[in-house]
C-alpha cells in the first residue's frame, strides 16, 4: 500500500489527515470520512493509489471547462469514495464505493499518461468522483503529464486544504470547482461541509495561477433563491474575478432526492441574464441540451466566439485568443505552458 501524504501522526497512535477541511482525526485500523484514507498502526495509507473505477476520452467540454483548452479531447479517469455525501450525488455508485467491495483496475502515473498520449488527448482530467482523495496518484501522474506537455484538470467540491492545494499547484493546469450553493446551511444539510473553506481554496487557486471555471448545479426549491444566485455571482466576479467562467446547470432528480422535479430551462436563462447584468463576461447554461446560452459569446461586441453542439465545439469567431470581430482579448487557455 502507498503511504499517505499531508497527515501527521499522534502520541496516542491515532493520525490527524490534513488533505481535506474535514482534517479526520483516525484510530487505527479506521478510514477517514472519505472512506479510502486508512490508518494501519499509526501510519496513513492511501487505498485506492493506483487504483481506478472508471476510464474513458471525453471531450473536454463535458467537465465542463468551456475556456481551457476548448476543442480538445482529456483522459479521464476516476477511482472511488468522496468526502462530501450529496444527496443528489449523480455518481454515488463510485463516490460511495468502499475499496473492499469495488471493481478497481490498477493503472500506474506513467501508464496513464501514456495512454493519455496514445488517445491524442491534450489533458488529463481526474473527474467521476473527488480527486483530492487521490492525492498523491494524481501529484505523481500530473507532475509527468506536465512534463510531456499535457494539461491536467481537477474536477473538484474545492474542500482541499491550503498546504494539499499548494502541493498541486506545480502540476495542476485547471481548477473545475463545484460551488454548490451560496449558503453554509446548505452545505451542512446537504453536502455534510462548510461553504467557507471552498470559497477559500477557490482564490488560492486563482492566486497559484490556476485556470478555474465554477459550477453550481441549480437545484429548484434548494440553492435556486435569485437573491442567493446574485450573492453568489457577486463574490465570483470580486474574488475570482469577472472573467471565470460560471456554469449553471439543471438539476435532475437522483439518488436519494428524488422528492422534485428538474430545474425549469426559464430559471437557467434567468441566472445567465442576472449574471451578464452583475458584469460576468462567460455565464453558461448546462445540462440543457445545445442551448444558446453554452455558446461563447464576445463580451465586448457580442460576436458568437465558439458554438456548441452538445460536446463538440466549432470556432467560428475566435482567432487564437482574440475576437475576430473586435480585437477584445479573450481569456481562454488554448495551449499548455
Ligand atoms: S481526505 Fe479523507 S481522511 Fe483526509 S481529512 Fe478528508 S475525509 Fe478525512
Amino acid at each position: 500500500m502507498h503511504e499517505a501524504r499531508q497527515y501527521r501522526k499522534n502520541e496516542d497512535g491515532t493520525v490527524t489527515c490534513s488533505l481535506c477541511n474535514h482534517r479526520c482525526t483516525i484510530k487505527t485500523g479506521r478510514h477517514g470520512i472519505c472512506g479510502v484514507r486508512k490508518n494501519e498502526q499509526g501510519t496513513l495509507f492511501a487505498e485506492t493509489y493506483g487504483k481506478i473505477s472508471a476510464e474513458a476520452i471525453d471531450p473536454i467540454e463535458k467537465k465542463p471547462l468551456f475556456h481551457y483548452l476548448p476543442g480538445t479531447l482529456s483522459y479521464s479517469l476516476g477511482g472511488i469514495g468522496c468526502n462530501f455525501h450529496c444527496e443528489h450525488c449523480q455518481n454515488w455508485h463510485i463516490s460511495r464505493a468502499t475499496p473492499d467491495e469495488a471493481r478497481l483496475r490498477d493503472l500506474p502515473p506513467d501508464e496513464g499518461v501514456r495512454r493519455a498520449v496514445a488517445g491524442g488527448c491534450a489533458s488529463i482530467s481526474w473527474t467521476y468522483n473527488e480527486p483530492t482523495i487521490w492525492h498523491e496518484y494524481t501529484l505523481d501522474m500530473g507532475t509527468l503529464a506536465r512534463s510531456k506537455g499535457l494539461g491536467t484538470v481537477y474536477v473538484t467540491n474545492g474542500y482541499i486544504t491550503e498546504d494539499a492545494l499548494r502541493e498541486l499547484a506545480p502540476m495542476l493546469g485547471a481548477y473545475r470547482v463545484d460551488i454548490k450553493s451560496f449558503s453554509d446551511a446548505f452545505y451542512k444539510k446537504i453536502c455534510g461541509a462548510r461553504l467557507q473553506p471552498v470559497l477559500d481554496s477557490a482564490i488560492l487557486a486563482r492566486e497559484l495561477g490556476m485556470h478555474i471555471e465554477t459550477v453550481t448545479l441549480v437545484i429548484p426549491g434548494l440553492n435556486d433563491d435569485m437573491e442567493e444566485i446574485s450573492s453568489l455571482i457577486r463574490w465570483v466576479v470580486e474574488h475570482l474575478g469577472p472573467a471565470t467562467p460560471m456554469h449553471f446547470s439543471a438539476f435532475h432528480p437522483d439518488y436519494k432526492m428524488l422528492d422534485r422535479g428538474a430545474t425549469p430551462v426559464a430559471t437557467l436563462e434567468k441566472i445567465y441574464q442576472r449574471a451578464k447584468e452583475l458584469g460576468l463576461k462567460y455565464p453558461y447554461t448546462g445540462n440543457v441540451y445545445s442551448h444558446q446560452y453554452e455558446n461563447t459569446y464576445c463580451p465586448a461586441c457580442g460576436t458568437i466566439l465558439i458554438e456548441r453542439f452538445g460536446f463538440s465545439s466549432r470556432f467560428v469567431g475566435l482567432d487564437d485568443r482574440q475576437c475576430k470581430n473586435c480585437g477584445e482579448k479573450i481569456e481562454v487557455v488554448r495551449h499548455v505552458t
